[in-house]
């Protein structure tokens, strides 16, 4: 593996840089105060529109796509980047197009979807210009395992008609989620791995209803257009919207989870180097017992922690993107899932510590702190719960045989 970037990395990383000091992370006060003033209002801050124009205008534009359509970059190539847009998650991401989790349901549509599909949606979608969301969680069955999906997708006549109840759909809420990719059943009397599909449902579809935004450890998140709970009540859409083949939706949605999990925790890592920057500056600046935090020994090996743990996460990460450039999705699934357990925990007590570090402050609206700590930990349960991906990793662990053998007696 090649630590070095390549020249063309090198000059978006320094763009991308530029761009995040001096417009993203300036925007975030104005886009809390837009939200503010608008408390009904479920989407992005007008700001983020602003945001939008400017990096497209910038060259830094669906970085995360390795195709054509996107920058041409590999995931090794795009992790540095992506950590970047990490700095600022609640609108770093989306202002240059690469917000989840629209920039899975891309990498569907580019994989799978028919031309009709593809101008309909993937077009608009990968010019920014609609949101969408992935609905596969379901409220009344345990949806890690994905083959407890229920919501029943008939076929009547030249139509799909879906039914059921789905939650934790993210922006569906939003004013501008136009399409949802809907998970659900197809197939009841196919072997198990063959009964589910995915179709394309347009949100303004009647007969779908969201009934409520469910909270993450208390926030809206009203950026992300909430987590929809939507009930589908006889929802009718053309057979034509089926996306990948009929009674192969779990491979169509792994397509998808792959790069979405490295994605986050790419994203993650930049989260946590702000909570690096944070904590040293809090503890260079903050006076207790007549000397800076950053004097007292215990917090030098916090934030000397902080620096060894994170360093072994990015390692992680990398080298799972490395692999899935090199050897395919497939192949990397065990270090994506090393990762996507890694990284969450990593993360998540790299801000606790710069929490405690902050004091008080650290748990208030006055830093970052909490929304980054929400981040870190609704990943220990999205994309797959730490448990499952544990459970692949020792399945992977018991089957493998050791390089050497033991030699005993
Ligand atoms: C902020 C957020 C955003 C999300 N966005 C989306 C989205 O956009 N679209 C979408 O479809 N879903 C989304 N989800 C849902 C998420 O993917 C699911 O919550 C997750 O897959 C777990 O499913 P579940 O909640 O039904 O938990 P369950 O399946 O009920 O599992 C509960 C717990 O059981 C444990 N467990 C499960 N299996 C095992 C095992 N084999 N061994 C040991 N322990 C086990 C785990 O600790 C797990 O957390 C989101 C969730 C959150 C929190």
């Amino acid at each position: 593996m090649e630590f070095e970037y390549s020249p063309k990395v090198l000059e978006l990383q320094a763009k991308l840089t530029e761009f995040m000091q001096e417009r993203v992370l300036p925007a975030e006060a104005i886009a809390e105060e837009q939200l503010a003033s608008k408390p009904d209002h479920w989407g992005a801050p007008p700001i983020v529109a602003d945001l939008k124009a400017a990096a497209k205008r910038e060259g830094l534009w669906n970085l995360f796509l390795p195709a054509r359509e996107g920058a041409g970059l590999t995931n090794l190539e795009y992790a540095p980047l992506a950590e970047l847009t990490g700095w600022s998650p609640l609108i770093g991401p989306e202002a240059f197009n690469c917000n989840p989790p629209d920039i899975g349901n891309m990498e569907l549509l580019h994989l799978y979807g028919t031309d009709d599909q593809k101008r309909e949606w993937l077009e608009p979608l990968l010019a920014g210009e609609f949101r969408s969301c992935f609905s596969m969680t379901e409220p009344d069955v345990a949806s890690s395992d994905a083959n407890n999906v229920r919501l029943e997708i008939a076929e009547d006549g030249d139509d799909w008609v879906l039914t059921g109840r789905k939650w934790w759909s993210t922006a569906a809420l939003r004013d501008d989620c136009r399409v949802a990719m809907v998970m659900g059943v197809t197939d009841p009397d196919a072997p198990v791995g063959s009964r589910h599909s995915i179709v394309l449902v347009p949100m303004d579809t009647p007969g779908l209803t969201i009934v409520r935004s469910t909270t993450v450890l208390g926030f809206t998140d009203r950026h992300e257009g909430g987590h929809g709970e939507i009930v589908f009540d006889k929802v009718r859409v053309p057979q034509a919207n089926l996306l990948g083949p009929r009674g192969k939706g779990f491979a169509v949605a792994q397509a998808r989870l792959g790069p979405g999990r490295i994605h986050h925790c790419m994203r993650l890592i930049g989260m946590a180097e702000r909570a690096i920057a944070l904590m040293t500056e809090r503890a260079r600046a903050r006076v207790a017992f007549g000397r800076p935090l950053a004097d007292e020994g215990v917090v030098q090996a916090t934030v000397a922690d902080a620096r060894i743990h994170l360093d072994a996460a990015r390692l992680l990460v990398l080298r799972a993107a490395w692999r899935m450039d090199v050897e395919g999705t497939k192949a990397a699934r065990h270090d994506i899932a090393a990762a996507k357990v890694m990284v969450p925990l990593t993360v998540k007590q790299i801000v606790d510590d710069a929490m405690q570090i902050f004091g008080g402050a650290g748990l208030s609206q006055d830093t970052i702190l909490p929304v980054l700590y929400a981040q870190a930990r609704f990943l220990q349960i999205a994309d797959g719960p730490d448990q499952v991906h544990r459970r692949s990793l020792a399945r992977a662990e018991f089957a493998a045989t050791p390089v050497l053998k033991e030699v005993r007696g």
